[in-house]
């Protein structure tokens, strides 16, 4: 299970840039359509606002234009100005780790001489509203033969408001050879056929949008002694080897105890709470979320400002006092469509609470079986990625792309080994594959940041 944007095949500094946009793991309509928007398919997506679909098609478009030509490229239909404007300055922002590309917005309620203008200097990306996109290809002002993509952003949007005569004329002056992504929130019959229309073999995907507890599938495990639970945890664990999993626990000891003794059985596992410095706390949580660290076992509490998506697994440790507090860890993993694991681990004891929580979400809730003890001879799973930590930071200047650099130069490591990039007041963490973690070292311990050595090393 991958939700890092590393898993794709992008170039370094679109990945570097998104890193450096805060950009740490892909939405689930990210997920599901950049595979093939990478690869070249026409893809038809469905997926409410707000879900991050222009970087789903925008580092489609970026990482396949050529920049040395200057000529439009790809075309983004939007179905108003203000949704343009709001494209066209995603677009910048996904952009800007390249230089002079030019993306420029063609809307009507604008005056069109200036326009013209701007056409004539040259552009890559033109994002516009149907009306006056099918004016200047009327004026003959924008030429469409260089097209090599066509996004239709909020499409229903688009047709609501009648433009399905002047979406026809647009893509009738179009090169055939080209990629067309459809991008929409509904899918009615009006959208199926101009769908069918204006692509070929186009791979659907959707992420639906309605979620709650009782979309996330639970699993509950029962065992009669108390003591039996950290095995229990234990066992989830191998069994369902999640990357990034979250283990809830009551109280703050009990999540240094759960730490300490999943890590004597070679789990990679730490600790998140309350009493932790600011600075502990900011290597646990980079270590988790940069996927060097398997395990995080937190509080509720603690656990609030985690801003991760997309866990693959939640794990209680013991069940939450009040059936909210369980939804809301659970709402946690299994996001929007991509699937995770909730698990919940009782003792007779806790009963009553399961049987409270059975009343809030209306369901009935039997326990499974636990996985087979035979498991626990099997060796920890360990993390894909290792932490190297450098004695630098924003105070001395350094940034994502100067750690980059010096990691990825001559005799290097593989960009795509290196992972996310967080750059404190006084210090940086760069994760890279853990295969390469020794080369990595090696490579920042010898050379240099911006002209300066650094003190570096690796911490997991
Ligand atoms: P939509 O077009 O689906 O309505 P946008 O593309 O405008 O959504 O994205 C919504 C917001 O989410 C924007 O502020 C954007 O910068 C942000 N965003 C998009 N993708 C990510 C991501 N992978 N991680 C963090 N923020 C993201
Ligand atoms: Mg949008």
């Amino acid at each position: 299970m991958s939700f890092s944007f590393e898993a794709l095949k992008l170039d370094p500094d679109l990945l570097g840039n998104l890193q450096s946009l805060g950009y740490d793991s892909m939405t689930p309509i990210q997920q599901q359509s950049l595979p093939p928007v990478l690869e070249g398919h026409d893809v038809i997506a469905q997926a409410k606002t707000g879900s991050g679909k222009t970087a789903a098609f925008g580092l489609g478009l970026l990482q396949k234009l050529q920049v040395g030509t200057y000529r439009v490229q790809a075309l983004v239909l939007c179905p108003t100005r203000e949704l343009a404007d709001q494209v066209a300055r995603e677009l910048r922002r996904l952009a800007r780790a390249r230089h002079n590309i030019k993306i420029l917005t063609l809307c009507g309620g604008m005056p069109f001489g200036p326009q013209v203008g701007s056409l004539e200097h040259g552009a890559h990306i033109v994002v516009g509203t149907p009306g006056r996109i099918e004016e200047h290809l009327r004026k003959r002002t924008l030429k469409t033969g260089e097209i090599t993509t066509l996004v239709l952003d909020e499409a229903d949007r688009m047709l609501d408001m009648g433009f399905q005569d002047s979406l026809d004329a647009i893509v009738s002056t179009l090169p055939q050879q080209r990629q067309t992504l459809l991008f929409s929130a509904t899918y009615p019959e009006q959208i199926k056929a101009l769908a069918a229309r204006v692509t070929a073999q186009p791979v659907m995907v959707k992420v639906e949008s309605a979620h709650d507890a009782r979309s996330i599938r639970q699993h509950f495990f029962n065992f009669g002694l108390n003591k039996q639970r950290l095995t229990a945890l234990r066992l989830l664990l191998l069994k369902f080897r999640p990357g990034s999993a979250l283990v809830f626990c009551n109280t703050r000891r009990e999540t240094e105890e759960v730490a300490d003794e999943l890590r004597s059985h070679g789990m990679s596992a730490l600790a998140l709470h309350g009493d932790l410095e600011q600075r502990v706390r900011d290597q646990v949580l980079v270590r988790f979320s940069n996927k060097s660290v398997s395990v995080l076992v937190a509080t509720d509490v603690a656990a609030r400002g985690l801003d991760i998506e997309a866990l693959d697994a939640v794990i209680n440790f013991h069940v939450a006092r009040d059936p909210e507090v369980h939804v809301h860890r659970i709402g946690r993993t299994g996001r929007a469509g991509n699937r995770g694991i909730a698990c919940t681990l009782y003792s007779e004891k806790e009963q009553y609470k399961i049987d409270r929580l059975a009343e809030y979400l209306e369901q009935t809730i039997e326990p499974d079986a636990l996985p087979p003890f035979s498991l626990l001879e099997k060796p920890a799973y360990k993390p894909p990625m290792a932490t190297l930590q450098i004695d630098g930071g924003k105070k001395q200047k350094v940034r994502p792309g100067d750690i980059l650099g010096a990691l990825t130069g001559e005799n290097g490591i593989a960009g795509k080994q290196v992972g996310k990039i967080n750059v404190y007041e006084q210090s940086t963490y760069v994760a890279v594959t853990r295969d390469a973690a020794r080369h990595a070292l090696r490579k920042l311990r010898d050379g240099k940041i911006k002209g300066r050595s650094f003190r570096t090393r690796r911490i997991g």
